[in-house]
């Protein structure tokens, strides 16, 4: 198939945190001409703006880049947030990216031109033809505003690449009925952004002396659980409201690669797409996987004290796990727990009053009387982010809706290099309607593993099984072990992935 005018093609990309690092040095290693669009005036993303206690919750080992390891002045497993930033800007820095990143930019609109919008629908093949440029002329106008300027200007581009991130931006904040939300509180309620954002010194002066209650149970919550019980101690102890209860780590359980990220663990699962065979093997071998994660679950209980706080999860470690809802618990959290420097209560649902935070449902025997409110001076929400809203901010077509899903390190390496082949012509893309079917089968796939949080997409148990997809696409041999046994039970990794 002959190749594409690269240096002609316009390649958009909007974010510079890992994503759109790999996805500007991919287009950048078939001649492309990317440009990268970031609002933030580095790159990193979200480990740009962190709290100071957060670290890699995943081996530095599973968050690398396939061809630029960690440098060895880092020596711990789970390098710190301004370990884990320096080593984006080195990458940035030695794959020279900087120089096609536009910083304080932001892009606040994308439209498609020249093919009406009914022309598109009624495509049968991506492009029209199967070309991913389109075989029409249409071009992308991405409008951005510099500097915080209400002056916009348009880049034209023939490919728009989103790498917004889905854990930052726009904050998920709860809806209230009228005059129960924050409006009713006599204190000060902030998203957990608002106080990631903070210098240390800033946080402390917020905190200190304060009722805090911080709604959550997630890295955010605890983390910030972990700085406000360290600035107000027992004395004045931090409450941390939660709805669902989770398994969460200690610390790195180390068999969970060979239990979650081996062959061997996804042939417990049926895959999405996967023929008679397979799935007749996971049917045969779900005891395992129940087993596996019944073992999971009781290493966690016997680290953390989760049935003493009423703390034990009603789903299984196999759910949490499949819609990425596993967090490491920050170092003695627990012990603050115990002590009662952070204190945690149930809070099925909540609302505002004037003293605090009014809980309802919640403990059963308290349930039965009204529950008096939670007095209150400080409420941080740490209730997440809505990824999907920064989609339909930008695009002005309905066309482009809830199309984010969850990325790590590690899948937006293998998706920037799929999309690096596909954009150089080295395969087609198939019907749309067979990739509707395909997409309708992950569908069905994360409602069955992800319980009520499948809408996480989250490919976190399938990791093997999704690569396999796409080196097959690109032409890469999938199995990337020696030998037998490695293959089915060593765990996959970045590393795998080094050279075609
Ligand atoms: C506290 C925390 C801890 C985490 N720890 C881990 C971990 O241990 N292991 C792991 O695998 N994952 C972890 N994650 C998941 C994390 O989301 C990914 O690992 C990864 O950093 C996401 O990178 P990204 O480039 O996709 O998104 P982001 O880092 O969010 O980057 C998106 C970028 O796009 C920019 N942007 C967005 N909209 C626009 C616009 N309209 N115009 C211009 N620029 C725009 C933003 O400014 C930002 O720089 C963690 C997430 C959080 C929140």
């Amino acid at each position: 198939m002959a190749a594409h005018h690269h240096h002609q093609k316009q390649i958009a990309i909007i974010g510079a945190g890992i994503s759109g690092l790999l996805a500007c040095k991919y287009a950048l290693s078939k001649d492309f001409n990317p440009t990268v669009f970031e609002s933030q005036n580095g790159v990193g993303g979200l480990w740009a703006n962190t709290l100071p206690t957060t670290k890699l919750q995943t081996p530095k080992s599973l968050y690398q880049f396939a061809d630029f390891p960690w440098p060895e002045s880092v020596a711990t497993h789970f390098p710190t947030h301004d370990q884990v930033l320096d080593y984006l800007q080195s990458y940035a820095d030695h794959f020279e990216l900087t120089k096609h990143i536009k910083f304080n930019t932001k892009v606040i609109g994308i439209e498609y031109r020249g093919v009406a919008e009914e022309e598109v629908e009624a495509w049968a093949l991506c492009g029209g033809n199967g070309d991913v440029f389109g075989s029409r002329g249409g071009k992308w106008e991405v409008e951005v505003s510099s500097d915080g300027s209400d002056k916009t200007e348009i880049f034209v581009a023939d490919f728009v690449i989103l790498c917004v991130g889905k854990y930052s931006g726009v904050p998920n904040i709860p809806e209230f009925p009228n005059g129960k939300g924050p409006e009713a509180f006599q204190g000060k309620v902030i998203h957990s952004t608002q106080y990631s954002g903070l210098e240390a010194g800033e946080s402390k002066e917020l905190v200190e002396g304060k009722r805090v209650a911080i709604v959550g149970f997630r890295k955010h919550a605890m983390d910030i659980a972990m700085e406000c019980s360290e600035i107000n101690g027992k004395g004045n102890p931090c409450r941390v409201l939660y709805r669902t209860e989770r398994w969460s780590f200690p610390d790195w359980f180390p068999p969970l690669p060979c239990l979650y990220l081996s062959r061997f663990s996804e042939l417990l699962i049926h895959k999405p797409g996967e023929g008679i065979l397979l799935s007749l093997l996971a049917t045969i071998l779900s005891p395992i996987r129940w087993g596996i994660s019944k073992f999971v679950e009781r290493e966690i209980k016997r680290k953390h004290p989760l049935e003493k706080h009423g703390l034990v999860p009603k789903q299984s470690f196999l759910q949490d796990v499949s819609s990425c809802l596993i967090a490491t618990v920050p170092d003695k959290f627990f012990d603050r727990v115990e002590e009662g420097s952070i204190v945690l209560k149930k809070a099925p649902s909540f609302s505002f009053c004037k003293e605090g935070i009014k809980v309802e449902g919640g403990d059963k025997d308290e349930n039965k009387q009204q529950q008096p409110p939670l007095e209150a001076d400080l409420v941080i929400l740490a209730t997440g982010f809505k990824g999907e809203k920064k989609l339909q901010d930008i695009f002005g077509s309905k066309r482009f809706r809830e199309i984010i899903s969850i990325a790590n390190l590690y899948t937006s390496e293998m998706r920037s290099r799929w999309l690096a082949e596909l954009l150089d012509g080295k395969f087609r893309l198939p019907a749309i309607e067979k990739m509707e079917a395909d997409a309708a089968n992950w569908d069905v796939f994360f409602k069955e593993y992800g319980g009520e949080s499948y809408h996480r997409s989250s490919i976190a148990t399938v990791h093997v099984w999704y690569n396999d997809q796409l080196c097959k696409d690109m032409g890469w041999n999938p199995r990337r072990k020696n030998g037998l046994w490695a293959e089915l039970f060593e765990p996959y990794g970045p590393t795998d992935y080094v050279s075609p």
